[in-house]
């Protein structure tokens, strides 16, 4: 089973609407349509940036999705500072990334809370790319599969294979982001295979086969052709080099 290759840049807090719209605009010129064709690629930048990146990417009709980087699961209410999935979705996202480690170390997210959001997003037609990683502490003690692994089981409680397949899961070592200390390729694809693994499990090999698993944690063009050619690794959630357009662009030519 070929699954095709997902690349996505997660901006994180970074870019206001003035330099998102410079660089979308930087990555729309020197993506190669070919390469696009090969290759999904997503841009997901901070929300305020949704619009007006759509708006470029539509302009110059390239062939580049849109994700949010979190959403709150309810469709609306008195929820005050959040962010509903029918409004991204009215923007014209069709991925959200959810359960990155910074949100569950910095801002209190839990499996549960990730759980809900992934359902609800697989609801709306939109694909969670659900993030799980290990702690160097977590790696260090040597429980870093079962670690990972029952954060998958976690955040696809409840979802039947129809659900599932929908999904997109991204290995983020918590210790390899924004480190520059990636994991080598054997130690990304000895934990994407286990997801791998647990996914098939769960709901049976062909789902498992069908769902990709990224990669992410100080991805870039220098390290990214080895890490992509892992047989279980099905593209890169890119952080920091997601933000230099010649690099997003270089990861995405690795990919094909
Ligand atoms: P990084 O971030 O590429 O800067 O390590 C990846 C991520 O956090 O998604």
């Amino acid at each position: 089973m070929t699954r095709k290759k997902l690349i996505a840049g997660n901006w994180k807090m970074n870019e206001t609407i003035p330099e998102a719209v410079v660089l979308a605009q930087e990555i729309s010129n020197l993506a190669d349509p070919a390469a696009l064709d090969a290759v999904d690629v997503a841009v997901c930048p901070p929300f305020v940036d949704l619009k007006p990146v759509k708006t470029v990417l539509e302009f110059d009709r390239v062939n580049i999705a849109l994700g949010a980087q979190n959403v709150y699961w309810e469709p609306a209410g008195a929820f005050t500072g959040e962010i509903s999935i029918p409004m991204i979705k009215e923007i014209g996202c069709t991925y959200c990334i959810v359960g990155h480690s910074e949100r569950r170390n910095l801002f209190g997210e839990t499996n549960e809370g990730v759980n809900l959001k992934a359902r609800a997003l697989i609801e709306a037609g939109i694909a969670p790319i659900v993030c799980v990683g290990e702690s160097l502490s977590v790696r260090d003690e040597g429980v870093y599969l079962d670690f990972v692994t029952s954060q998958v089981r976690a955040a696809f409680a409840g979802m039947d294979a129809e659900d599932a397949v929908r999904a997109v899961v991204a290995y983020e070592p918590v210790w390899a982001i924004g480190t520059g200390r990636t994991a080598t390729p054997e130690q990304a694809e000895e934990v994407c295979a286990a997801i791998r693994a647990t996914l098939a499990e769960l709901f049976g090999d062909d789902v498992a086969q069908q769902v990709r698993v990224l990669y992410g944690g100080s991805m870039n063009e220098g390290n990214a052709a080895l890490l992509l050619v892992q047989p279980d690794i099905d593209g890169g959630l890119i952080g920091g080099a997601a933000l230099k357009a010649v690099s997003f662009i270089e990861i995405v030519k690795a990919a094909r």
